[in-house]
């Protein structure tokens, strides 16, 4: 199950489970843009194209959850939150799958996790 899917994100989505990793970039200004929406917050463009990024990135924080909120993700966990190389403005959360516990600055690269029923869900190592 995917939680939060909607009409903007259901690409983002769509493209994990193929285990590709894309973004949101605008057509006219070329930031990067994460949670995927329909208007540009830098420039105001509706135009925009969903485009592959490396899946490299930086450990900016990280979380521990200790309860469960998802069937087939066993609690406790850590979460990551990742700073992409393309833009170190676009963060994004993941489970993470690391070795050893996670560090601020750590370099890191994305994986997916999948789930039952052929979803992916991104996760980070
Ligand atoms: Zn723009």
């Amino acid at each position: 199950m995917i939680p939060g899917i909607d009409r903007d994100s259901r690409p983002w989505w769509e493209a994990l489970s193929r285990h590709e990793l894309v973004h949101q970039r605008c057509d006219d200004c070329g930031r990067w843009r994460w949670p995927p929406r329909a208007m540009c917050g830098e420039c105001g463009s509706f135009a925009w194209s969903w485009q592959p990024v490396t899946g490299d990135g930086v450990v900016v924080s990280h979380i521990r959850t200790h309860h469960s909120f998802l069937p087939g993700i066993e609690a406790p966990y850590s979460t990551v939150f990742v700073a992409l190389a393309e833009q170190d403005d676009v963060v994004l959360p993941g489970f993470w799958r690391g070795d050893s516990e996670p560090a601020i600055g750590q370099a890191v690269r994305a994986v997916f996790v999948d789930q039952e029923g052929g979803e992916s869900l991104l996760g980070w190592r």
